[in-house]
């Protein structure tokens, strides 16, 4: 396949990734992702909105972030050199601000006065809570009343940058059905108000604007390892939850000769309920508005999934990983937490950089092949920072000390 025109052409304009994607909503819904869709594809391509974008990534993201040369953790491991693109240096510490800005200044431009989002570990809630802080936005978070226990302090953060949380108490209490309360105000407010969401995933236009505002990753990161190096490396790869960091990074090196890897999350392992490992182990299926891979049972029902890594436990990913992935130019494979934690240590040790255990899973994958040997150069997306993950990791796995220097 040709890569050159290759976000022109996909999605089509049903929002099709090959047999993935589109959208799938219920009647009072049409009309609201009618109007983003519609705004996103005038609005988001005139010169205004790209220049105001381009100055709030610089003055207020911290953008460009850096390429940089893992010299240590690469000597230890053998011959590959490992490089990171640090989106962990992010104002909030992580990607998801990339395209909670971009969904804040098109709400901005729309006119809306309200952002509407759901949040299962509260880290998209924090990143569209300081969106709309910024664009002097009102922000409605829905989130599942168990996750509001377990993950306290992000709810306060939310609401120090001046967001409401609504507390969803029914069913299991978590983000699926965050999700349909979320999806439920929009319905009743989407005249004056637009929904976010956190991840390359849900109906269209979602996938393709998320990856889109996403891309400045890999169109910087090709860049900057190529000015560095005088090449392209030999790999790319990202974690894989929903998978926006992922695409960020991927759309860029499409057209490039370098393999380009995503990493799912196995968990404890193979077993149901044990991961999210949603490529490995899916059959195609459509859950929150959207067709692509899915772990489900028989009657279609999504299946109970864990990580580690709280932004990776979605039982889909992104319509578009499910194509790139039928067409064969992106590797999926998976590592477990027992792997991620190594990974996790590791960095901290021997480079300085504590990563967010969602990252510590492309490391993992990095890590592995240059222990194989298999690549002489491998270029992670380091897409969060792990300042979030340090109790949770120091009560199950203690502070490393087996990592000597
Ligand atoms: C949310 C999150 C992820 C997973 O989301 P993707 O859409 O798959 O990128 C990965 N890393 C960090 C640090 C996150 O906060």
């Amino acid at each position: 396949m040709d890569f050159t025109n290759y976000t022109k052409i996909y999605p089509d304009i049903a929002g099709r990734f090959g047999q993935y994607g589109g959208a799938f909503l219920p009647p009072e819904l049409v009309d609201g992702f009618k109007e983003i869709e519609q705004a996103y594809m005038t609005i988001a391509h005139s010169a205004s909105f790209i220049n105001e974008l381009r100055r709030i990534r610089r003055e207020f993201q911290g953008r460009p972030t850096p390429v940089y040369h893992c010299e240590r953790l690469s000597n230890r491991l053998g011959r590959c050199q490992i490089y990171l693109k640090r989106e962990d240096l992010n104002h909030t510490g992580a990607h998801k601000l990339n395209h909670c800005m971009g969904e804040g200044l098109l709400a901005k431009y729309m006119g809306k006065k309200r952002l509407i989002a759901e949040t299962g570990a509260g880290q998209h809630g924090v990143a569209l809570a300081t969106a709309a802080a910024f664009f002097g936005l009102e922000c409605e978070i829905h989130m599942g009343e168990v996750d509001i226990i377990k993950q306290a302090p992000n709810v306060t953060r939310m609401k120090i940058l001046g967001a409401k949380v609504v507390p969803v108490s029914h069913g299991l209490k978590t983000l699926k059905e965050a999700v349909d309360s979320a999806f439920e105000s929009y319905m009743k407010n989407y005249k004056d108000s637009i929904y976010c969401i956190g991840s390359v995933v849900g109906p269209h236009p979602f996938p393709m604007m998320v990856r889109d505002f996403q891309m400045v990753v890999g169109i910087e990161a090709r860049e900057q390892y190529m000015e560095m190096t005088g090449e392209l490396p030999d790999q790319i790869c990202a974690c894989v939850g929903g998978g926006s960091n992922a695409m960020g990074l991927f759309t860029a090196f499409l057209k490039d000769p370098v393999k380009i890897v995503g990493v799912e999350p196995m968990g404890r392992g193979p077993n149901v309920g044990d991961n999210a490992a949603s490529i490995t182990f899916g059959k195609k299926g459509i859950l929150h508005g959207f067709e692509s891979l899915l772990l489900q049972d028989d009657k279609g029902n999504p299946l109970p999934v864990y990580s580690i890594a709280s932004g990776l436990d979605y039982p889909s990913v992104g319509p578009e990983h499910a194509f790139l992935h039928d067409i064969e130019r992106v590797d999926y494979t998976s590592v477990t937490d027992k792997e991620a934690i190594e990974a996790f240590f590791m960095l901290s040790r021997y480079e300085g950089i504590i990563p967010a255990l969602e990252s510590s899973h492309a490391l993992a994958y990095a890590i592995k092949a240059a222990r194989a040997n298999t690549a002489n150069s491998i270029l992670v997306n380091l897409s969060g920072r792990g300042d979030k993950d340090i109790d949770y990791v120091e009560k199950y796995y203690g502070t490393g000390e087996d990592y000597k220097i």
